[in-house]
């Protein structure tokens, strides 16, 4: 570790006190941009990283709800405004019960570099609350998001910050989040992405994140020109963006064997094919239900309950060439990374946001796999909300061939940034510097132009 990253993160840890993703996450770009900031004192006198590394504004707030029994609960709800320097702030929530300050501070500050990645005028954010869906009825769900809204409705609009889904939130609570809007702002507006198609969502956006991740890995091996056809491949996760990257990878020939939820995770050996995730989506989507059904469903799968006690994943301990992990931070450890690059796995694309612990991405960029950092490789789902953004701006909608065609191309510049930007800076074929680098220089030459603010 450069002086210069030693020194800022004894500051950052000493500032920011009990958020140890954020510190990872800061920690990470950090090392990648000592390469930037030794060419460009400019950066370093404007103190750029030093101001990037501070939300611009945190709301933090009650929200009290009542379950179908009429008790009371209180969760606490957060909109981190990270960066508004290329546009408004954008980014999703996330209802779970790990949310806390620290884990939504980093998605925030990751957010930042990916939106400037995607091309498209859009700031960085985050937001949500430690609620849990799971287990609740709809009409509890609905109540929270009513709650919720009512606090956040203040603080965010089109030109301002516009929110999204993440874990826990999908079509359903987007639907509350915006009806709830609505009515206290007495406006019909772009301010959610993720709405429903008939009311003004983007077609491919459900899909962005997990086949945007498959276009990026297939730009990866195309570097070393191969395809994803006949590989094998671990997923995790069964929520929105896995059950798309199984979706995509299915169409270009591959033969995804994984799928997990925080209980535990199937193995199928004959492949997760169409008919197969059909169930999932059934299983996931509409009836809400755990992944242990798959393996009662197919015979060929054999389910794993989750070991906490457990120092692996065994799910990454499996023959194959590829891994999306697809579900969570750090659920990557450097030991699963190890059993990973010793089962022949040479292409990992993060579908979910920092999967990969400090140890695992080490091991990776050592290995000199094609590893995609989530900041690049799942900047799909973020790009086809601005893309949203955009059609709600014009009042018009795109087809799905019109939308699918600038997520890929939109995936296909993120890749070509990553390499020349890795390249630039003396590291070729790293991505991760690549990505932070790329999502870097858009924002600080922002910052620099628009002043001390
Ligand atoms: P989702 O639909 O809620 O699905 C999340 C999946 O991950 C579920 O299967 C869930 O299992 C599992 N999971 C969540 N927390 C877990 C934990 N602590 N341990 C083990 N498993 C856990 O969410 P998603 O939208 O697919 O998001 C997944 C990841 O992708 C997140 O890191 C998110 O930030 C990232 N991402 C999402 C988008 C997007 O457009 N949605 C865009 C970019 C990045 P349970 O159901 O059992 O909790």
């Amino acid at each position: 570790m450069s002086e210069y990253v030693a020194s800022l993160m004894a500051e950052v840890k000493a500032k920011n006190p009990a958020e140890p993703e954020f510190h990872q996450a800061v920690e990470e770009v950090a090392e990648s941009l000592a390469l930037v900031l030794d060419r460009h004192p400019e950066y370093r006198h404007n103190k750029i990283l030093e101001r990037i590394l501070e939300p611009e504004r945190v709301v933090m707030f009650r929200v009290p709800w009542q379950d179908d029994q009429g008790e009371i609960h209180i969760n606490r709800g957060y909109r981190i405004e990270m960066n508004s320097a290329i546009g408004p702030y954008k980014g999703g929530l996330r209802f779970h019960p790990s949310v806390t300050l620290g884990v939504l501070k980093f998605l925030a500050f990751e957010q930042v570099f990916k939106n400037s990645l995607t091309t498209l005028p859009m700031g960085g954010g985050k937001g949500g609350s430690d609620f849990d869906p799971k287990g609740k009825s709809d009409n509890e769900v609905m109540r929270f998001c009513q709650s919720f809204m009512s606090e956040l409705f203040r603080h965010i609009g089109c030109d301002t910050d516009v929110p999204a889904g993440d874990i826990g939130v999908g079509g359903r609570e987007i639907g509350y989040l915006f009806g709830q809007y609505k009515r206290l702002r007495n406006e019909f507006t772009g301010v959610l992405t993720g709405k429903g198609l008939n009311w003004g969502g983007s077609l491919i956006r459900p899909e962005a994140t997990g086949y945007g991740c498959v276009y990026f890995c297939q730009e990866m091996l195309a570097t070393r020109g191969e395809t994803l056809e006949g590989k094998t491949c671990l997923v995790s996760g069964s929520g929105n963006v896995a059950q798309y990257t199984v979706e995509k990878l299915l169409h270009f020939g591959a033969k995804p064997v994984t799928l997990s939820d925080s209980d535990g995770y199937i193995y199928d050996e004959h492949g997760i094919d169409r008919e197969r995730l059909d169930f999932v989506l059934d299983l996931k989507n509409v009836r809400r239900a755990r992944i242990t059904e798959y393996a009662e469903r197919f015979s060929t799968a054999v389910y794993t309950p989750l070991d906490p006690k457990a120092d692996h994943n065994p799910l990454w301990d499996h023959k194959a060439d590829c891994a999306f992990p697809s579900a969570t931070q750090n659920e990557i450890s450097g030991k699963d990374a190890a059993n990973l690059l010793r089962n022949g796995v040479y292409v990992v694309g993060e579908g979910a946001n920092m999967p990969t612990s400090v140890e695992g991405v080490n091991q990776f960029v050592d290995a000199g796999i094609l590893f995609g950092p989530g900041k690049a490789a799942n900047a799909g789902g973020v790009a086809t909300s601005g893309l949203e953004m955009a059609q709600n701006s014009m009042r018009y909608g795109w087809t799905r061939e019109e939308v699918d065609n600038r997520l890929q191309m939109i995936m296909k510049s993120i890749h070509a940034c990553c390499v020349e930007r890795a390249e630039r800076f003396g590291t070729p074929g790293n991505y991760v510097n690549g990505a932070n680098i790329g999502g870097f220089l858009k924002v600080a030459d922002a910052m620099i132009d628009q002043g001390l603010v």
